[in-house]
């Protein structure tokens, strides 16, 4: 998937550990080789070649991720769209070299209504067979040129799919995590519950706080420092706007903790794109609570009530978190401590 997979134990689940990374590592190539946009075997790829001609038949997994990308660029009334791909290629994150010029608005219009998650078709195929029930489904997309793009939600689904393969494994305490989306079981020790560095955007290698987390809960942050174009000294991040066509400005960075690290991961993407004002609903809605971060001077920090209750903010800016009232999208000034 482009990025680092990790898995923390405690020291005396050490000589488990081998067997442990063998199926993380076994089911995250598993998922990469469906869903990776790079590599020309996936079934992704494969629908996205066939755009406007046939449909694919597709794997569970691959059907579930797309289900479930589907639901938030519903929720989110296209903010989130798994068809990004072709904007996204404009912009240079398609795999090859960024422009050299900042994409003229006819470039952008050209690709525009190929980013339309409304235009993924998903055919169910389930026959009884005796007892037994095949789930198979057909997925095509209607227009020639659309691209598939799960990069905003796959990770979180393969820390979730390591996670439910640990846990039936009978490991009871772990971190595991795939580039910026994680999830944990149990607690650091019988006592405490593990608690995680949240990445300050500013400055690398600093942090700007620590969560802490209750068993089974799943963290994921956006950011735009993660992978970014430079076109004429100007920066453009990797999170696209599909309703404007550009990367998303002013946003440094969200993370969000849910229930399950898929949610996290699409929560982050939206909130990304949202920003607060529109996105709180969603969060509302979908059961997750976030830190947003704005890429302004000086910065500003916003965060739900349920964030700050499991945050420890470093001191340096401890007094400059914004809480958001969810209910009434208020936004109240937290006192300094
Ligand atoms: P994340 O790091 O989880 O926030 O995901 C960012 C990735 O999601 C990008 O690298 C693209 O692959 C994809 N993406 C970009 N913009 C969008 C969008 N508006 N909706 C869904 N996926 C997106
Ligand atoms: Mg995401």
């Amino acid at each position: 998937m482009g990025t680092i997979a990790n898995l923390t134990l405690p020291a005396e689940a050490a000589e488990r550990v081998g067997g442990f990374v063998d199926f993380c590592a076994k089911a995250t190539e598993e998922l990469e080789g469906r869903l990776s946009i790079y590599r020309p075997g996936s079934e992704l790829s494969a629908i996205s070649r066939l755009a406007g001609e046939e449909g694919v038949r597709v794997s569970d997994d691959t059907l579930e991720v797309l289900q479930l990308a589907v639901q938030y660029a519903q929720t989110s009334k296209g903010a989130f769209d798994p068809t990004v791909g072709p904007l996204a290629k404009i912009w240079g994150f398609g795999g090859e070299d960024s422009p050299e010029q900042i994409p003229a608005a006819e470039q952008i219009q050209a690709v525009r209504h190929l980013v339309d998650y409304r235009k993924i078709n998903i055919r169910s195929l389930e026959n009884k067979s005796g007892d037994h029930t095949n789930h198979a489904a057909v997925v095509s997309l209607e227009q020639k040129g659309m691209e598939l793009d799960l990069g905003g939600i796959a990770k979180g689904y393969a820390v979730d799919r390591c996670y439910e393969e640990l846990n039936a494994r009978g490991a009871s305490r772990f971190i595991v995590g795939i580039g910026g989306n994680l999830r944990c079981a149990g607690g650091r020790s019988k006592k405490e519950p593990w608690r995680i560095g949240v990445r300050n955007p500013f400055v690398t290698g600093a942090i700007l706080g620590r969560i802490s987390l209750s068993n089974g809960a799943a963290v994921a942050t956006s950011g735009n420092y993660e992978r970014f174009v430079e076109i004429g000294g100007k920066r453009f991040a990797h999170i696209i706007d599909p309703r404007t066509g550009m990367p998303v400005q002013g946003m440094a960075q969200v993370t969000v903790i849910a229930d399950t690290a898929v949610d996290a991961d699409a929560l982050s993407t939206v909130l990304f794109v949202m920003g607060v004002k529109s996105g709180i609903g969603i969060l509302e809605r979908m059961g997750g609570e976030a830190l947003f971060v704005t890429d302004s001077r000086p910065a500003q920090f916003l965060a739900t009530g349920g964030f700050m209750s499991r945050f420890e903010p470093d001191p340096e800016i401890a007094g400059r978190v914004t809480l958001i009232n969810k209910s009434r999208v208020t936004l109240e000034r937290r006192g300094a401590k």
